[in-house]
């Protein structure tokens, strides 16, 4: 056997990728003939591949590198803590300083009274415990039948079976027996591809009204919570209508039911906020947290509990956990990154001075003929692709295709931008400086000229039912 390294030639690399490692998300034998991109390294907001481009990273990652690559005071809290302590568990009665201190800061920094931690390895897995947690939590409060955790369709909240059947994707569901029983699923605030007629503000009131429709349909009774993105980020960056919280959070406080803001996105200053929670002024019981957490350093997720969750289901064992539930190496690695994220001021950069000039020149992008919309928040966006802009019709051709010739041009032209249907995303690590963010518009416009180029002449540029 050949050791292999970053200086393997990518063909190697890529035959033997393709022999022996199955990636998430993807339809391998696609893959496989085309042979997947190697990244060999990164630094700040760029990333190397073993055919030595340099690419404009504009998805950090998935969402996670918040502080941007190459972070040396990372690597010496991981190196450190793994020679003191490599690994203990916090299951029998015991814990460590790790899990302690970072336990100590996220109450810090979480509004209100989210003031106790549950550790997870993920986002999926908080997302399980969190499912757990609030029917465990009603169980103790004597109304055991407040079993139904209502979501939205494409929603996502994880790939664990119990993450994935929280999260609304048809196309998750679909395979392998999801989703679990006792989750139900209303309709999301995405006033672009299906509010026909109405004004965003009505169309908002609406989709949060289906909400109250759904407990008085299961019975007020039988609801233990309602979990949601503030801002849904895999579904295609969508940021609701203003009148969309509110009204959401009138619903779940008539009702008594739990709310649950899945933070795994939008914490950790990628609104320009510390929480996507407070962008929206919304007060949850629970929030779940990962990827900014580390900024994808270390994996780490975290459900985070308001007093009076944590003391209802303090009452009782609670018979869950994680062999690496507080891990302390990965305890260690997330607080030094809110170390980092807190002196740096990089939250506040963000809301005041790199996020309202990446808004401007995001939004700019709407100039090009191809692009429908543009929607930012802090530091995450997403522009929709349209063949008609006044109608906000959709293209005739399967929905994703002209996304997916989009994100292709931007591969090529070494811009790491997602496509999620016919809407291009980006999410950049939140240290993105102002000349970066040049270099993304003016790579993200060239992308989409050569994209609506190869439109036209494949006659794609056609409109299907308008929405
Ligand atoms: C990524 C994501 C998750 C799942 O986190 P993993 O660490 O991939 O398990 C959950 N919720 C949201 C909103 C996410 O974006």
């Amino acid at each position: 056997m050949t050791t292999l390294s970053t200086n393997t030639p990518t063909a190697e690399l890529q035959a033997i990728d393709a022999a022996h490692h199955m990636h998430p998300f993807t339809h391998a034998s696609q893959l496989n003939a085309k042979g997947a991109r190697i990244i060999t390294r990164a630094e700040g907001v760029w990333l190397n591949d073993s055919d030595g481009n340099r690419i404009l990273d504009g998805m950090a990652g998935l969402w996670c590198v918040n502080v941007g690559y190459g972070r040396e005071e990372l690597v010496d809290a991981a190196a450190r803590q793994m020679r003191e302590l490599p690994f203990y568990n916090t299951f029998f009665q015991t814990s460590h300083v790790p899990a302690i201190a970072l336990a100590q800061r996220l109450a810090e920094l979480a509004p209100g009274d989210l003031n106790h931690v549950f550790y997870a390895g993920s986002g999926s897995e908080a997302n399980d415990t969190n499912l757990r947690l609030v029917r465990t939590y009603w169980a103790e409060k004597g109304q055991p039948q407040k079993q139904w955790v209502i979501s939205r369709w494409n929603a996502y909240h994880g790939s664990t079976v119990g993450a994935g059947s929280l999260g609304g994707m048809k196309g998750m569901h679909a395979q392998g027996g999801m989703p679990i029983p006792g989750i139900a699923y209303i309709d999301q605030p995405y006033w672009w591809g299906e509010g026909g007629d109405k004004t965003p503000e009505e169309f908002g009131l609406e989709r949060a009204r289906q909400l109250e429709a759904k407990i008085l349909e299961l019975g007020p009774e039988n609801v233990a919570a309602f979990i949601a993105e503030p801002v849904q980020g895999a579904g295609g960056v969508i940021i609701p209508p203003e009148t969309y919280w509110p009204e959401i959070q009138r619903i779940v406080d008539q009702y008594g039911i739990l709310l649950i803001a899945d933070e795994v996105i939008s914490g950790f200053g990628r609104t320009g906020h510390w929480f996507g929670s407070q962008a929206m002024g919304i007060k949850p019981h629970i929030m779940t947290v990962a990827k900014g957490l580390s900024s994808g350093y270390q994996p780490i997720g975290a459900s985070i509990l308001c007093d009076e969750v944590a003391e209802v289901v303090g009452n009782c064992e609670f018979n869950h956990g994680y062999t690496y539930s507080g891990h302390p190496v990965a305890c260690a690695v997330a607080l030094e990154n809110l170390r980092i994220l807190e002196d740096e001021g990089i939250v506040d950069r963000v809301r005041d001075e790199t996020g309202p000039y990446l808004k401007e020149r995001f939004e700019s992008l709407t100039d090009h003929p191809l692009v429908g919309e543009a929607r930012i928040i802090g530091m995450m966006g997403s522009i929709a692709l349209t063949p008609d802009k006044a109608s906000r019709a959709p293209f005739a051709a399967e929905a994703g295709t002209a996304g997916y010739i989009t994100r292709e041009r931007c591969f090529n032209n070494n811009l790491i931008m997602r496509h999620v249907g016919d809407r291009m995303i980006i999410s950049p690590p939140l240290v993105i400086a102002k000349s970066e963010i040049d270099t993304l518009i003016e790579r993200a416009w060239k992308s989409l000229d050569e994209a609506h180029a190869k439109l036209k002449d494949e006659g794609l540029m056609k409109a299907g039912r308008p929405s």
